[in-house]
């Protein structure tokens, strides 16, 4: 039995009285915000073809352009007579798109650890890696009643693929492979996903040895670097190509937790991104206006001395965990 069916056949229930239903998701894009609202929108357009379903974002990420676009926004009017279908955030503080209030009703659909019920329905799955898997899940259910297409299918494998690092994160499983084979049997070009997600610019692999040559690990071992604008500019790259090498202190024997303090042009501020292996960094990020999974979060911090503060958290965190799990790893 599928604990989650009753939840899943209200979600069908509410598209199917709705001739109006907007998808909207968080702020600052990522492949897999992007591949389960497009891929949702999808899957109901070619459902539903009489219903007018959009999917509306005010950001936008270089990175994930070749994806396709968004639709335009509409007027107040047609949210106030639309479903609203927030993907993918925990908080209603990160969604872009200040109108999905207005919608007569809200559901919630995030693979995120539950922080606030924002919807009507609120729909949580943190057992799948990724909210583009909920929304393949969602379609495996009542597959005799929607369509999957190979564009819908390009969407949600990217936001999979994103979000688990290419198959290599806990939350990977059975199951999720299960989900995967029916996108990968519509017939999608996968060759044109990875050419578009994991090509880099010259000045993006300059900047790249330049992290590996100065990333610094505190003394219990959380590596980090601090990717100031100073450095964004003499490399010559977006802040989103810089953010984007945090992974690369993810292999550092010893450092179970690795960060990348990413300074914003305009107001100097610095976004934080959090990444661990056995670890926990929610907490940590939590502490400094963030928050996200127990392995991979963000936060925001104001200035160095925060930084620094925040490292010494991380460090005293690794210390602690190291002793209670000696020899483990
Ligand atoms: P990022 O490093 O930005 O990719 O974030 C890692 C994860 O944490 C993502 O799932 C984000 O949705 C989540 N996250 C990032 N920033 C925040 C924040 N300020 N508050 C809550 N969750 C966040």
């Amino acid at each position: 039995m599928d604990e989650y069916l009753i939840q899943k056949q209200e979600i069908l229930n509410k598209i199917k009285e709705y001739e109006s239903i907007i998808i909207v998701r968080h702020i600052r894009p990522d492949g897999d915000c992007m591949g389960a609202s497009l891929g949702l929108r999808e899957i109901l357009r070619d459902s539903f073809p009489q219903k007018r379903i959009l999917s509306i974002g005010q950001m936008k990420s270089s990175y994930l352009e070749f994806l396709g676009s968004e639709d335009e926004d509409v007027s107040e009017d047609v949210y106030k007579e639309s479903l609203v279908i927030v993907v993918d955030t925990a908080t209603s503080d990160r969604i872009d798109n200040p109108k999905y209030q207005l919608g007569k009703e809200i559901i919630k659909i995030d693979h995120h650890i539950p922080v606030e019920d924002y919807g009507n329905i609120n729909y949580v799955r943190v057992d799948l890696p990724a909210t583009s898997a909920i929304i393949t899940d969602f379609y495996d259910t009542f597959k005799d009643e929607l369509v999957l297409s190979s564009k819908a299918s390009r969407y949600l494998y990217t936001g999979i693929v994103t979000d688990t690092g290419r198959f290599r994160y806990r939350g990977v499983s059975g199951h999720l492979m299960h989900l995967t084979s029916l996108l990968l049997n519509t017939n999608f070009d996968i060759e044109e996903v990875y050419s578009n997600l994991y090509m880099r610019s010259p000045q993006e692999l300059k900047l790249l040895a330049y992290v590996y040559e100065h990333f610094k690990v505190t003394e219990n071992g959380v590596a980090y670097f601090l990717m100031s604008n100073r450095i964004q500019k003499k490399f010559n790259v977006t802040n989103e190509e810089a953010a984007a090498l945090v992974n690369s202190l993810e292999g550092i024997r010893g450092s179970l937790i690795w960060i990348f303090f990413i300074q914003n042009n305009i107001d100097k501020t610095w976004r934080v991104r959090l990444r661990s292996r056995y670890a926990k960094v929610n907490e940590i990020a939590n502490k400094y206006r963030g928050g996200g999974h127990l392995q991979a979060s963000g936060a925001t911090v104001m200035n160095k001395k925060e930084i620094k503060s925040l490292l010494k958290d991380a460090d005293l965190y690794l210390k602690t965990f190291k002793e209670n799990n000696e020899g483990v790893f």
